[in-house]
């Protein structure tokens, strides 16, 4: 803008030059561009903050105008000789009146329209304004100025022979080629800004802030189409074990990948570490799964980085508008929570939302929430179940098991809120507290002269990556004076095939310092059964979908055969939710006489558990 207004009066005074003589002093002429350059780096800079005042606009108007006015009363001098000038007072005045004017109405237009992309046109009027302004303020000042020998240049009789226009068109030019080149570097600015802005660098895909324009600019013409939300499953133990330099790579590759799918209909976005949007115009429910399935196909497909043979899955939740909402916050949430419900059933697959699926979910981000607060808050106590033998009649333990007291939502189940902690990463320092809670209740009951039973705590699967397994244990065995060998570990089977080698080392450790290890839920799901001879145990516990069927001959077959093997391997069992009187005879019938249920004692909080004590410890 400086140099605009400054080059404007230079060539401006070039149209005189068969009129007035005309000369140049370069360093004058240098001095009115940085003058006129100051007065607006000055308004601009006076008024360009956020919110900007009266006052503010005022002083910077003002900055801007007296520059104006300078550069155009320096500027003249600086061409013609001060003694040819004369000034009229009037027009003298007005010029400097409009300078200031055009002034204030330039960095208002300026900054109010500075921010808003709706208002392209006001912003070129603005500037037409501001010219014609600036124009009208030189032309009064051309006005108020009398060129004494105005005459006697047109009748050829100057004292200037030659007019010395050549400095002139050198300056008028290269502020011109600055005015281009600025032009054009904003222009080149423009276009990297936005570049950046709007498109992810990893994988070139328009980014999170392209999408919400591309939500926004449809916003209500999105009807009919479906939004595909990915995530890649267990990207984050790629990133942890191969290190991010794959976990890029990968990303990468995926967005290739990804980008078979555009077409005119079909637009793909990366809007997170692993997240990919698919938003496909025109797409009813079956075409959005068909797409959806080649989408997880081409995803599956193995990938070459650094050497490593991959195997990724992906988990795609999908949302339809109109049917799942029409805005942007309707459908992403809407695609995202299908995605998460696609993982928490299984992962690699497509889920497509539903209301069902969103009220579990926000019951799910409620205990998230609030999982964290809780161990701070004491929301959690422990219950206790006996473990009971059968032949003699005798309880020969008991369990310690975690409940979670939630202000709102009342007595939470563990199996609701034990998945939630182990992704999160809360299991560990609740495995800590349940197991000095444990010992310490069991050594009291001890000294308080009841049974010398051992106490079960159950271990998630996180403290054996973290390998603070040994030292947790030790410290509370520490901490609390319980002697080891009677505190037992029960781990469910499923989780101790994950890292064998590590596991049994672990186990190892721990039985030798005298704490029993039990493998828990045997015989569901996964089984260990090929390395059960290497796991160091003492106990297999039965999973009571094996005691609740015992009735039938071939699941009594396979209790027959655990009870027969742990004979071999020299391991107690103990069978789980025994709830009737023929289970127990059934289970005794086939050599299981350990047993846990409802039929021998629900879990029970710390008083009635004493009680329950008291009461089979008179018994003995
Ligand atoms: P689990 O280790 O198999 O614990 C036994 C579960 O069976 C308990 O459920 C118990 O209440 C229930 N149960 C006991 N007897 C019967 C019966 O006769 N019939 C039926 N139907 N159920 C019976 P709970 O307390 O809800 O715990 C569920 C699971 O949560 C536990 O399964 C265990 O894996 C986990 N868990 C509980 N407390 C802890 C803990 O402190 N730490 C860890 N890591 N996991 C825990
Ligand atoms: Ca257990
Ligand atoms: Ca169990």
């Amino acid at each position: 803008m400086g140099s605009g207004i400054w080059s404007m009066h230079f060539v401006g005074m070039l149209a005189f030059t068969p009129v007035i003589p005309i000369r140049c002093d370069v360093g004058m002429a240098l001095l009115s561009l940085a003058a006129s350059v100051a007065a607006c780096y000055m308004a601009f800079s006076i008024t360009s903050s956020e919110r900007t005042g009266r006052l503010r606009f005022a002083v910077g108007g003002l900055f801007m105008g007296i520059g104006l006015f300078v550069t155009h009363v320096t500027g003249m001098p600086i061409m013609c000789a001060d003694s040819l000038l004369r000034y009229n007072p009037i027009y003298w005045t007005l010029s400097a009146v409009v300078a200031l004017a055009v002034s204030y109405a330039a960095v208002q237009l300026f900054i109010r329209f500075r921010a808003d992309p709706n208002v392209k046109r006001w912003k070129g009027l603005s500037a037409v304004v501001i010219g014609l302004g600036i124009c009208g303020m030189y032309d009064t000042g051309i006005l108020a100025t009398r060129f004494l020998n105005g005459d006697a240049a047109i009748a050829g009789q100057s004292g200037f022979a030659e007019p010395n226009v050549f400095p002139l068109y050198g300056v008028a030019l290269t502020v011109l080629f600055i005015l281009i080149a600025s032009w054009a570097a904003l222009l080149y600015d423009r276009r990297v800004l936005e570049k950046l802005a709007y498109s992810d660098s990893l994988t070139g895909l328009p980014n999170r802030h392209e999408m919400n324009r591309f939500f926004d600019r449809r916003s209500g013409r999105l009807s009919g189409a479906a939004v595909l939300f990915i995530d890649l499953d267990r990207f984050k133990t790629i990133n942890d074990t191969l290190g991010h330099d794959v976990g890029d790579l990968l990303v990468q590759q995926v967005g290739r990948r990804l980008q078979t799918f555009l077409d005119d209909k079909c637009r793909v976005f990366r809007i997170g570490g692993d997240e990919y949007l698919v938003v496909r115009e025109d797409c009813p429910l079956s075409e959005a799964r068909g797409l959806a399935e080649r989408i997880l196909h081409a995803i599956n497909v193995p990938y070459l980085l650094q050497e490593n043979e991959l195997y990724i899955a992906a988990s795609i939740g999908i949302s339809l508008s109109p049917e799942h909402g029409t805005d942007r916050f309707a459908l992403l949430k809407a695609a995202d929570t299908a995605m998460y419900s696609a993982k928490s059933t299984g992962k690699n697959q497509i889920c497509v939302f539903d209301d069902v699926m969103d009220k579990h979910l926000v019951r799910r981000m409620e205990l998230e929430k609030d999982l964290r607060k809780a161990m701070k808050l004491h929301e959690f106590f422990v219950v206790y179940q006996p473990k009971w033998n059968a032949r003699t009649g005798r309880p020969v333990g008991f369990e310690a098991l975690i409940r979670w007291k939630h202000p709102k939502l009342g007595v939470v189940s563990p199996d609701e809120f034990l998945p939630i902690a182990e992704e999160t990463g809360l299991a560990v320092p609740m495995t800590r507290w349940m197991l000095t809670e444990a010992c310490r209740q069991n050594l009291r009951w001890i000294r308080a002269g009841l049974m010398r039973l051992p106490v079960s705590v159950n271990l998630s699967a996180g403290v054996f990556q973290c390998r603070s397994l040994i030292d947790m244990v030790r410290r509370a065995l520490d901490e609390t004076g319980l002697p080891p060998e009677l505190l037992e570990l029960e781990v469910a089977e499923s989780k101790v095939l994950y890292d064998l080698e590590a596991i049994i080392e672990q186990f190892s450790e721990l039985r030798s310092i005298g704490v029993r290890i039990s493998m828990d839920d045997f015989g569901s799901g996964l089984s260990s059964l090929g390395s059960l001879d290497r796991i160091p145990l003492d106990t297999l516990k039965i999973d009571r979908l094996f005691v609740r069927e015992i009735g039938s001959a071939s699941k009594r077959a396979v209790v027959r055969a655990i009870v027969d093997m742990a004979s071999e391997l020299n391991l107690d069992v103990v069978a789980e939710g025994v709830e009737r009187k023929e289970q127990i005879e059934a289970l005794s019938s086939i050599g299981c006489e350990l047993m846990q249920g409802y039929y021998y004692g629900k879990p029970m909080e710390r008083p009635d558990m004493e009680a329950w004590l008291k009461e089979h410890s008179q018994a003995g």
